[in-house]
């Protein structure tokens, strides 16, 4: 029988090895360390947490507290690890993290389908069907085997994440839709700033806290992923040549150009969420709430996603990926995890569960599927499949990804409940369909 190779134990790579195995498939799952470490993990267990133990929000009306119900119906390995080694955390899912790994490391490590290998893989097996879990610190060789195979440019050694809004908590009757130079139609959402509105921007973003570099991440801003506080740091006039430049923009409010002007562009084609250009940012979490509120329009934003910059691996989905995760060039070959460009524990686990339910499913002969994109998992593969692949970075689970409500639901916890419930209700439904 024809083997699975899944490249990479951490958190996606346990979840489609668990997965595989569990459908009766004879499963080989590759991991480097021991023998070679990343930068950031510190021990030889599969699925070890390198940073935050904690897996987020538990109530489904929170962004991962939906993902993690959905990955429960799914068959989480990782969601059963959790529960089972929590600690209390208030409202989120934390876990032990030793006891969390261990019990991953010893349910794949005793399943009779499985066999850990414990090397790295300098390039895909020629045998089988392969998934890629090698994540967001995928060793030097196989990442540059990874640009040979799929093009120089379809893979990134950093993130420089810029903060995404919602849509609907924005105050349009201080901003105005319209492209530099009038050309590309109404494309940004520019939100003018006068002086003194500039003047007390610039103020807070200076005294901002922010989180300091890891090593192995300081030579991301040779790649000109410059962080916006780093730039202000040059000068109070070079975010008005830089990200906030006024030129070629008229406020038709006034007639004039603004003093400093903040562009906001759609992030998905439903236009729910709003990506703040150029904001790119090593700036604290509370500290981006505070002072990117002070832009105009922004006062009562809500963050779907904040900015950030990392080392990180990851290739460029919306081009090279099916929805299935399959790669289009080869769909014997799979991506999961952090290097498809989903961002954080759940979520990489999440696209785990699917590239190995898909990868059973060729050897199955069957079609590989995808969920709904009213469920967080499928809107998520959506996202990263269909994004604009120009300004293409990494994506957490937010309600922004998901297709509005069918009807008019006042207050946002009404909302968030209904599409919360409506994702679970689908998620189920196909499940049955598959079954
Ligand atoms: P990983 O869990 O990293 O698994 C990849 C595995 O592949 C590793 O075990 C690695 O050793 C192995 N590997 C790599 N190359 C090879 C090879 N060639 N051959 C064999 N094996 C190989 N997310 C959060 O939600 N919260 C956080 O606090 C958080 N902190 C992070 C901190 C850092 C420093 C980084 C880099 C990321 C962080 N993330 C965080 C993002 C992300 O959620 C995690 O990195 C997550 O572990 C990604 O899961 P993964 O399965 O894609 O990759």
């Amino acid at each position: 029988a024809e083997v699975i190779n899944v490249i990479g134990g951490g958190l996606a790579g346990v979840e489609a090895a668990w997965k595989a195995a569990e459908r009766g498939h004879k499963v080989r799952l590759f991991e480097m360390r021991p023998k070679k470490n990343t930068p950031a993990h510190k021990t030889d267990k599969l699925a070890e947490l390198v940073c935050s133990n904690t897996l987020g929000g538990i109530d489904i009306t929170t962004p991962r507290g939906l993902l993690k119900k959905e990955m429960e119906l799914l068959g989480s390995l990782i969601i059963d690890a959790a529960k089972r080694t929590s600690v209390p955390a208030g409202g989120a899912l934390a876990v032990d993290r030793e006891k969390f790994a261990d019990y991953i490391t010893e349910k794949i490590e005793n399943h009779p389908n499985i066999e850990v290998i414990r090397e790295e893989v300098k390039e895909i097996p020629e045998e089988g069907i392969t998934v890629v879990a090698t994540g967001p610190l995928t060793s030097n060789e196989f990442s540059k085997y990874l640009r040979e195979y799929l093009g120089q440019e379809e893979l990134s050694f950093y993130d420089a994440i810029s903060p995404i809004v919602y849509a609907d908590t924005i105050d349009y009757s201080k901003c105005f839709w319209g492209s530099r130079w009038g050309k590309g139609g109404d494309d940004y959402l520019n939100c003018p700033m006068t002086e003194e509105e500039y003047d007390r921007f610039y103020r807070a973003l200076m005294e901002a806290e922010k989180v300091p570099l890891k090593d192995f991440e300081k030579a991301c801003y040779f790649e000109g992923c410059m962080p916006i506080e780093e730039m202000a740091e040059r000068g109070k006039e070079t975010l008005l040549f830089g990200p906030l430049r006024p030129v070629g923009l008229i406020d038709p409010r006034t007639g004039k150009q603004p003093y400093a002007v903040v562009q906001l562009r759609k992030e998905n084609r439903e236009g729910t969420l709003l990506n703040l250009v150029g904001f790119q940012t090593k700036l604290k979490y509370p500290e981006q709430k505070r002072v990117f509120r002070l832009i105009p329009g922004l006062e009562n934003a809500e963050f779907a996603r904040y900015g950030s910059i990392h080392r990180n691996t990851f290739i460029k989905s919306p081009v090279l990926l099916k929805r299935t995760l399959q790669l289009k060039k080869n769909p014997r070959v799979l991506f999961a995890g952090q290097i498809t460009g989903v961002e954080g524990y759940p979520e990489s686990a999440a696209t785990g569960i699917i590239a190995g339910l898909n990868a059973s499913r060729l050897l199955e002969g069957k079609e590989p599927v995808y969920p709904p994109e009213t469920t967080m998992v499928g809107a998520l593969l959506k996202y990263i499949t269909s994004a604009d692949p120009k300004h293409f970075q990494p994506m957490n689970a937010n309600f922004g990804l998901l297709p509005p409500p069918e009807r008019r639901i006042k207050g946002k916890l009404n909302r968030r409940k209904y599409l919360s419930e409506r994702a679970l209700r689908d998620m189920e439904k196909w499940l049955k369909g598959l079954s």
